[in-house]
């Protein structure tokens, strides 16, 4: 791997105004403290490209206690790493020490290498650069010098739109097998292209997957999902055969065939147009798009797989059966199950008795999942093919009780 000890030094090539400024707050405290600073990752990446960063995080010489100790607002978080979360206004930054692979964790021929679990090994500004997965995740931000630090050429990279990974893209992968849903993630997200090596070499090991810690790997599912094109990624997905690694439930509905495929890849694809016009799904809308198709199978009687009596039990004890292997906000699941049997008020399908589909409206429309309930509603019947009408009525329902109560 080509990477020079002193850094590429590149003035800010946008408007420092472009930078959060109350992130640029917690860099220059630190700075001034005497610790070296720098927003690093994600958030460099983005900006560069033009894109707004979901969240800055920053990267110090400072341990975590030091940073602890230059605000009041902040506490030490994190087991297998340490990190600090710094809360400014309603803002929280993470700020990590440098940190370098551990010893033993690189170096010898790919086959000796050992996948990473631990991570806790403090180092340098470079070191900490040079454990990150791709050169365009790697870049350094200096918002006080007003430069990018670069030290294996991800500035160069970025121009050139190529994702490449920081040295053997084999010993990386099998490192962290995570990398390779974070690849997709990238190569959808931003348009990139992958080098050669990066894709033979997922291939090659996206069996290894199976070994991650699966909350992590649900995690990047999820994260994906936020990509704007999550219907690409699927079948990305379906390439390296990783759907029935990564949700398993999922993968034995596929398998029955029909046109369980083409429904699910249509409402990824309406995701994708939702986010595609800036809209910020939170967890459980992802999970309605993800298993709504499955859900709604479920709660019809006559298609039922599932051992339940009763059809409202059916989004919990699919949600269950993924929990036992993620790590999602409880209640984003408990809300998604709401939107999921809401649809059965707002849309009931014809196996519903009659009397199932009372209940008043106006208790429906003042939950504060009910707009997220709508907008699901609404992309199921465009996915479908259907007739918008439910939709409409209940979008004007909800007017007019706004309306009433002005
Ligand atoms: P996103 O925009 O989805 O948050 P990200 O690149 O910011 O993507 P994070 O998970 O937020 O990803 O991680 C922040 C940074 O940490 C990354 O940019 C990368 O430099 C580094 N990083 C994250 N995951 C890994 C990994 N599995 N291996 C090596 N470096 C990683
Ligand atoms: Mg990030």
């Amino acid at each position: 791997m080509a990477s020079a000890d002193e850094p590429r030094r590149t003035p800010l090539p946008f408007p420092r105004r472009r930078l959060d400024r109350r992130a640029v707050d917690v860099v220059r405290r630190l700075q001034d403290a005497g610790h070296e600073t720098y927003l690093v990752g994600g958030c460099v990446r983005d900006l560069l490209v033009g894109m707004r960063p979901k969240d800055f995080d920053l990267a110090t010489a400072a341990r975590p206690e030091q940073v602890r100790r230059l605000f009041r607002r902040s506490r030490i978080i994190g087991r297998r790493f340490r990190l600090v979360h710094v809360y400014v206004g309603r803002n929280v930054y993470e700020v990590a020490t440098f940190r370098r692979d551990p010893p033993g964790g690189r170096g010898g021929e790919p086959d000796e290498v050992r996948m990473i679990r631990r991570d806790n090994v403090f180092g340098t500004a470079r070191e900490d650069a040079l454990r990150r997965d791709f050169t365009v995740n790697a870049l350094f931000l200096d918002p006080i010098r007003e430069e990018i630090l670069d030290w294996c050429g991800g500035l160069e990279d970025l121009r050139r739109g190529r994702l490449v990974s920081i040295g053997d893209p084999r010993r990386r992968f099998r490192e962290d097998p995570v990398r390779i849903l974070r690849l997709i993630k990238f190569l959808r997200r931003h348009g990139f292209e992958p080098g050669p090596a990066e894709v033979a070499a997922a291939r090659e090991l996206a069996p290894a997957v199976a070994q991650a810690a699966p909350p992590r790997v649900v995690e990047e599912v999820f994260r994906l999902m936020e990509s704007g094109d999550m219907a690409g990624a699927w079948e990305d997905l379906e390439h390296l055969g990783l759907v029935p690694i990564l949700l398993p439930d999922l993968a034995a509905w596929l398998d029955r065939g029909g046109d369980r495929r083409r429904r699910l890849l249509g409402r990824l694809g309406l995701l994708d147009d939702w986010i595609e016009e800036g809209g910020r799904p939170g967890y459980a809308l992802r999970l309605c798009f993800l298993y709504g198709c499955l859900v709604e199978e479920e709660l019809d009687p006559a298609a039922r797989t599932l051992p339940v009596r009763e059809f409202a039990q059916v989004p919990a004890v699919l949600f269950n059966r993924l929990q036992e292997r993620a790590r999602l906000p409880r209640h984003e699941l408990t809300r998604a199950a709401r939107i999921l049997l809401a649809q059965l008020r707002l849309d009931p399908p014809a196996w519903l008795p009659r009397r199932r589909r009372r209940g008043t409206a106006e208790h429906l429309i003042e939950q504060d999942w009910f707009p997220d309930a709508l907008e699901y509603l609404r992309c199921r019947l465009e996915a479908d093919g259907r007739d918008p009408a439910p939709y409409d009525e209940w979008h004007e329902r909800a007017l007019s009780l706004e309306e009433g109560e002005r």
